[in-house]
């Protein structure tokens, strides 16, 4: 991720052969530790950028505390519900059907699958979206730990981590994904973490404006100090 080249052989080295916290790094060819100088460290910092706070969010700023909060949904969620009830209409309009001439007896085995099939993937779309619609987020900084919350449902997706593992955060970019698999044309954005040590992931999941973000990135590295370092994967702006 870091792109480091030993100074002796010159070999590109291993993520997991970097030492974040103490700036250290082993060749694993051979076997020369070296320092991470830091005019090596400056070169992969960015530029600030001149972000503004995205119309939908709330935000507090304390001295102690910065508190971020939006809702969730997209405008993907508000066209997802309209679809999502016109799907619904088809099964239950055949079951209707099937009641007003017979009854329930003459479902064969084939369209009683199909039929609870194709209820079942309304209501998945119903939930999913009605959920989307209701859930807030919300980031607490304070000097001690990072927490992200989800209500009301949210925990599961909560999570806090403490300020002592934060190296570096970063924004990526990718296609949204939907029950049918991933859909070419809608892109997401989420704030990935980098720990010093343990495992890295993801901070923020799946937020469908860019800006908003690298905002949330530029704001947190702000208030922990952190610098912001050039990271692979993440985007260009
Ligand atoms: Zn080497």
């Amino acid at each position: 991720m870091m792109n480091v080249k030993c100074p002796n052989c010159n070999k590109k080295i291993d993520d997991s052969f970097i030492n974040l916290r103490s700036l250290l790094a082993d060749c694993q060819r051979c076997g020369t530790n070296f320092s991470l100088s830091p005019a090596f460290i400056s070169t992969y910092h960015k530029p600030h950028l001149d972000l503004k706070k995205p119309f939908d969010m709330e935000l507090e700023k304390q001295k102690e505390k910065v508190v971020f909060s939006w809702r969730e949904s997209s405008c993907l969620d508000w066209i997802m519900m309209p679809i999502a009830i016109a799907w619904l209409l088809f099964p239950l309009g055949f079951i209707i059907q099937q009641i007003d001439a017979e009854g329930f007896s003459t479902f064969t085995v084939t369209e009683l699958l199909m039929v609870s099939l194709f209820l079942l993937i309304g209501l998945f779309l119903i939930c999913s979206s009605l959920l989307r619609l209701m859930t807030t987020i919300r980031i607490e900084l304070t000097h001690d730990s990072l927490s992200v919350l989800y209500s009301p449902f949210g925990i599961v997706r909560s999570q806090t981590v403490p300020r002592s593992d934060i190296f570096q955060l970063y924004t990526s970019e990718s296609y949204r994904t939907g029950f049918i698999g991933p859909s070419s044309f809608v892109k997401q954005y989420s704030v990935y973490l980098l720990r010093f040590e343990g495992e890295n992931g993801r901070l923020i999941s799946n937020l469908s404006d860019k800006k908003k973000a690298l905002f949330l990135e530029q704001e947190i590295e702000n208030f922990y100090n952190i610098p912001n370092r050039r990271v692979q994967d993440e985007i260009e702006v």
